[in-house]
């Protein structure tokens, strides 16, 4: 497996493959857990050569944030990129994706200010930033994303719409933990207490699916039986809880097959996200 640490490596490593195959491109902030491997198994299922970038992006934390103590694993990460069939690691510095001077920024209007975007003003931009320069840089025929990030996949599919870029974009579900709750490379930080009240997230959204299977549709009462089940952990602190159109983030009233019903709160000092595409 390769190793590339500039754009141009990158670009030169899939201008090479890309006549006998099709590139696939994983986005990553390292640490990989289950949820990142089932993204390069999608892709390496689709794609004969597969891109694992692993970047902990400054632009897209907030100056209170946890950029500087977020977990960096680069050699674990590398094993278990290659082992679910990675051929590439683009693992750029700061320097070289935000040389000095750097001015430019891309900025999904609107979208970017909802959801996380709303509590973390500037993360959308930074996403959406970085992810403009991975696909300029990689030109990927498909890049994975999880669902997991489901106002992120809305941000990004957007710009893609909108700067013509040719690359496809693929969204897989969400891996969970056997007790439901959603994989993130931030669960490191919960404590055993934290680590058991976080579980509401998980069944708030379980709830919603089985409210919305037995026909209750109307957004303000999914909105408080999940508000219900967070408020009542010692260490909960609702965030949002949403019920909107996937595509453009817009609160609906009622939820049709499609909608996103997504969540997220301070579970402690952590903030954890979660969600579901309503059937
Ligand atoms: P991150 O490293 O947190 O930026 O995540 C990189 C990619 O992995 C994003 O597309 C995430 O949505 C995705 N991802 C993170 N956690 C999960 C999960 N539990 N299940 C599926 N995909 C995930």
């Amino acid at each position: 497996m390769d190793i590339f640490r500039t754009t141009a490596e990158l670009r030169r490593w899939s201008r090479a493959v890309r006549s006998s195959a099709a590139v696939g491109l994983v986005p990553t902030m390292g640490a990989l857990h289950a949820g990142h491997a089932s993204l390069i198994r999608a892709a390496a299922a689709s794609c004969g050569q597969v891109a694992v970038s692993i970047f902990v992006n400054p632009t897209q934390f907030g100056p209170n944030e946890d950029y500087g103590r977020y977990p960096r694993t680069f050699d674990a990460d590398c094993a278990l990129a290659e082992a679910e069939g990675a051929s590439a690691i683009f693992a750029p510095t700061v320097e070289e994706l935000y040389p000095a001077g750097a001015a430019t920024f891309v900025e999904v209007e609107g979208l970017s200010n909802r959801l996380d975007g709303a509590s973390r003003p500037g993360h959308f931009r930074g996403v959406a930033t970085v992810v403009a320069k991975l696909l300029i840089a990689a030109e990927p025929d498909r890049a994975f994303f999880g669902q997991k990030d489901a106002a992120q996949v809305s941000v990004i599919r957007r710009m893609v719409a909108d700067l013509r870029l040719a690359t496809e974009i693929v969204v897989c579900p969400i891996v969970r933990e056997a007790d439901g709750l959603a994989l993130s490379s931030r669960n490191i930080y919960l404590s055993p207490a934290e680590r058991t009240q976080a579980l509401a997230l998980s069944r708030a959204v379980r709830q919603t699916e089985a409210l919305v299977s037995v026909g209750e549709l109307r957004a303000s009462t999914l909105i408080e039986v999940a508000r219900q089940i967070l408020a009542a952990e010692s260490e909960i602190r609702i965030d949002y809880i949403e019920v909107v159109t996937w595509a453009t983030l817009e609160p609906v009233e009622v939820a049709e097959p499609g909608t996103l019903f997504a969540v997220a709160a301070w579970v402690g000092a952590t903030r954890l996200i979660d969600n579901t595409i309503l059937g």
